[in-house]
């Protein structure tokens, strides 16, 4: 006879959340220096009052987002070959179909820039339509505008490249735990959930206070409990004589 024992299907890929968990953890000092550009170049633009820019960027935000959750369910070894696996594998297919419609629409030049960094005297950014220095040279220095068509493309672009390059670190990218709140942060560590300590703080006191009006609640339920018992053995005993 023999007995086939079926070997348990354990999935040993590391699942997008870890692997992106390691390649911040890579480079854990310059985490505070990718915190800082994701909230100049992406954050900033996504907790704007509303309008059609933001609204933009944020529907690529969350549909970056449900693709990575979605990857993290797939790769998942308990529900390999389920029709609920295929059912994940059809939705995560529909989102980066819209996720490719959406970027489409991004023409990019190449610009070089003086920027001196770390690694280099220059940079080579990215920006909407023909290259603005040939074009329409500005004069040095001169900031750029978020309310002209230009500066709000400008922003645009810049958001979106943060996305697609640094599409690794997107489950970073969050809204505050805190309902009242909502805002969006960069999360410096992978357990936080709130923008800020003023948020987290407030947060876990509303915790305590409801705690404490629930402790209160039990008291007063409890004693009047208690009377109730109690006449009811007096009434008891009452019929009783
Ligand atoms: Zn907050």
């Amino acid at each position: 006879m023999i007995i086939a024992a079926r070997p348990l299907q354990k999935s040993k890929a590391p699942t997008a959340a870890q692997v992106a968990k390691r390649s911040l953890a890579l480079t854990g000092s310059q985490t505070k220096t990718i915190a800082s550009l994701a909230d100049r170049y992406l954050i900033s633009l996504l907790n704007m009052k509303p309008n059609d820019v933001a609204k933009r960027v944020t529907r690529i935000m969350e549909l970056c987002r449900a693709a990575t959750q979605l990857t993290e369910q797939v790769s998942h070894f308990s529900i390999q070959g389920t029709a609920h696996n295929i059912a994940l594998k059809e939705e995560r297919h529909r989102i980066l179909v819209d996720l490719n419609a959406r970027l489409s629409k991004y023409k990019w030049t190449p610009v070089f820039s003086n920027s001196v960094t770390i690694n280099s005297y220059f940079q080579i950014t990215f920006v909407a339509g023909p290259n603005p220095v040939l074009v329409e040279p500005k004069p040095y220095g001169e900031r750029i505008d978020f309310n002209t068509p230009e500066g709000a493309a400008f922003f645009e672009n810049r958001a979106v490249q943060w996305i697609v390059r640094n599409i690794g670190k997107v489950h970073r990218v969050r809204r505050c735990h805190r309902l009242q709140c909502g805002k969006w942060f960069f999360a410096v560590t992978d357990h936080q959930k709130y923008c800020g300590d003023p948020c987290r703080k407030r947060d876990a006191e509303q915790g305590e206070s409801f705690k404490e009006q629930r402790r209160n609640y039990m008291r007063v339920y409890r004693r009047e409990e208690a009377e109730r018992n109690e006449k009811a053995t007096r009434l008891a005993k009452g019929k009783k004589k």
